[in-house]
């Protein structure tokens, strides 16, 4: 298998995770950057996660516009991706998503999403929050073109997630297995989150120092962040899919 069918590949899988983890419902999306060239990234055309295959991967350059001829309707959000992908050349993955633990830390003013737990370390300390009121007024509060996604990529700046108030959130990940893994624990420690503070009394955040412990020395095929993946992927259906790359190749 080539580079380019690998990634489309775990793409595929990476959608069927996020689908039985919740994640994403009918909506919600993940893109790769191309490894074989960093302007354009792999998405699904307009399609449920949950059903997406390798043919249903379409090629998109940094303006969100398709490579290749593509007469399937695509992803009326898919700006998210391209603006991410454009701004932060480190970045190999993004996800957009609804999850509904993480809604209220977008429209409750005060209180801030943060990680309160280990798992919750991947979305580093700071999340913040992008209004599409501030500069575009009353829309239907979807990202449909390039000067939404580039003001939303622009308060993301070098964070790892960004919520959108009322919508959902937006991430970026130095590799996608990263991109899933953040996007599964973001809810959870959301929910961990909310719960503390239903209890009262003061919540105590990760500090700084735990956060950079736990994202020292990162690598996608460790043996710890394999066994995630294996998981996700086996209790999804997609363990005939697995395909094991290596830590130069994520
Ligand atoms: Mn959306």
């Amino acid at each position: 298998m080539n580079e380019k069918d690998r990634i489309i590949n775990d793409l595929v899988i990476a959608n069927r995770i996020l689908a039985n983890e919740n994640v994403v419902d009918a909506y919600g999306h993940i893109s790769i950057r191309n490894p074989e060239n960093p302007n354009t990234f792999f998405l699904a055309r307009s399609l449920a996660p949950e059903l997406v295959t390798a043919d249903d991967i379409v090629e998109l350059d940094l303006d969100g516009n398709p490579v290749n001829e593509e007469s399937r309707s695509l992803y009326l959000e898919r700006f998210i991706h391209a603006a991410i992908l454009k701004a932060r050349p480190e970045v190999l993955s993004t996800v957009h998503a609804h999850a509904e633990d993480i809604l209220p830390y977008g429209i409750a003013n005060g209180t801030p999403l943060r990680p309160v737990i280990h798992s919750g370390s991947f979305i580093g300390s700071n999340v913040p929050v992008w209004d599409i009121a501030d500069k575009f007024g009353d829309t239907n509060l979807l990202v449909s073109n390039m000067d939404q996604a580039d003001d939303l990529a622009k308060t993301l700046a070098d964070n790892n997630v960004a919520l959108m108030r009322g919508h959902g959130f937006a991430s970026a990940a130095k590799s996608l297995i990263e991109a899933v893994r953040m996007a599964v624990y973001l809810p959870r420690n959301a929910r961990a989150l909310s719960a503390a503070l239903q209890l009262g009394g003061d919540v105590k955040s990760l500090s700084q120092g735990e956060i950079d412990a736990r994202n020292r020395g990162y690598k996608p095929y460790s043996p710890e962040t394999w066994r995630a993946w294996e998981y996700w992927a086996t209790k999804c259906g997609c363990n005939h899919m697995l395909v094991k790359g290596d830590d130069d190749s994520k």
